[in-house]
């Protein structure tokens, strides 16, 4: 029996893996879905076609599409990779993944909000913003991290009411941020990296009330072997600090 491509009927290769011809996946990539390195699952489903993303996961399982990232839970395959592979027609499915991008930062939570005693009254007691991330190593190589730092892209006054806190003080991480762009360091510990190794880290920052932040997570890290260095990039999020007294925010609206 053979297959035949969901978007234009063509006959699929025997390479094939999803539901349209590689040429109807290629518009696809063409259509430059985001600047990140990497597909996530909903972007997957739809490059390839599928109906579910359990489709995505299984296919990513078995090794059927090349690129995935292996050491976070989410299901996520380097750009360059699944691009290589769709415009060879399927046949290069063998990545060798480069070194620059073997490290991977993944941003798991931010925004939640930190109080250090909650009894105090919202003027005068401090308030922190948890940002949540994992670091991992999906190379064979050993890496050394050198430096984390949250790094200020922008920020802008934040007129809303503070929401309401979960979690109580000491984290391990804490930064503490002023209204001004800049990298802001969160530890120059190092940490060594075996194959496939990942951690979690919570960091919580602090700032005056009423400030909105854009930013990023940057990791400094280096090779063991070769001792070339990198620097490494989170996606930008926001972090808002509430203003006591300042307007509700909208029910449709969340920190
Ligand atoms: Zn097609």
């Amino acid at each position: 029996m053979l297959k035949i491509c969901g978007q234009c009927g063509a006959t699929l290769s025997r390479y094939n893996t999803g539901s349209y011809c590689f040429p109807c996946q290629e518009k696809r990539i063409a259509e430059k879905i985001s600047d990140r390195p990497y597909y996530d699952l909903d972007e997957m489903q739809y490059i390839l076609g599928l109906d579910h993303p359990e489709s995505v996961k299984r296919l990513g399982r078995k090794g059927m599409i090349p690129g995935k990232i292996p050491v976070i839970k989410e299901h996520r395959y380097f750009k360059d990779a699944v691009d290589e592979w769709i415009h060879s027609g399927g046949k290069a499915n063998q990545w060798n993944q480069p070194l620059e991008s073997s490290f991977v930062i993944s941003i798991r939570d931010t925004g939640g909000t930190v109080l250090e005693d909650a009894t105090r009254d919202t003027e005068t007691r401090k308030v922190g913003k948890l940002v949540a991330f994992t670091l991992g190593n999906s190379s064979e190589n050993v890496m050394i991290v050198e430096k984390i730092c949250l790094e200020v892209q922008r920020c802008q006054p934040y007129d809303y009411a503070p929401g309401i806190g979960v979690r109580l003080y000491p984290f391990r991480y804490e930064v503490e941020l002023c209204p001004q762009p800049g990298e802001y360091v969160v530890t120059e510990e190092r940490f060594k990296y075996g194959r496939y190794d990942a951690d979690d880290f919570d960091v919580v920052c602090m700032s005056p009330h009423g400030v909105e932040y854009a930013m990023r997570l940057n990791v400094y890290w280096s090779d063991l072997v070769t001792k070339k260095a990198f620097a490494s990039h989170s996606d930008t999020f926001r972090i808002c600090f509430g203003k006591p007294g300042g307007r509700r925010l909208p029910l449709a609206v969340y920190e």
